[in-house]
């Protein structure tokens, strides 16, 4: 999950529309999950594995309470700067994430 990333969209959301809250069409429910941003390849033959290529970047936003899932593409929700400057900023944060994880599996083989 992505905590970060459900703020961002959250408030994108509320700047872009003028103070609307993200409300669950179903339910009405305001908490609201996310994986991330998935890279989903156009233009690619049915079944092929892509690389690079165009890509919709999308995040998903599921509702907590009910499990709705809506797709926000998040370059458009944004703007490109604000996109790269959140891509950077995730990467940053996941090889903090992978050096602390070092440094624990470094103690745990020395029995520390
Ligand atoms: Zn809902």
């Amino acid at each position: 999950m992505d905590e970060g990333i459900v703020k961002v969209v959250i408030e994108a959301i509320r700047q872009r529309t003028g103070g609307i809250p993200l409300v669950c069409r179903v339910c009405g429910g305001t908490r609201w999950l996310s994986n991330g941003i998935a890279n989903i390849p156009i233009d690619s033959p049915p079944g092929a594995l892509v690389i690079g290529g165009r890509h919709l970047p999308l995040v998903d936003m599921t509702c907590q309470i009910c499990g709705l899932t809506q797709l926000h593409n998040i370059v458009v929700l944004l703007g490109r700067e604000k996109f790269e400057e959140l891509v950077k900023q995730q990467e940053i944060q996941r090889q903090a994430v992978n050096e602390a994880e070092n440094i624990l599996k470094q103690k745990e083989v020395k029995g520390e």
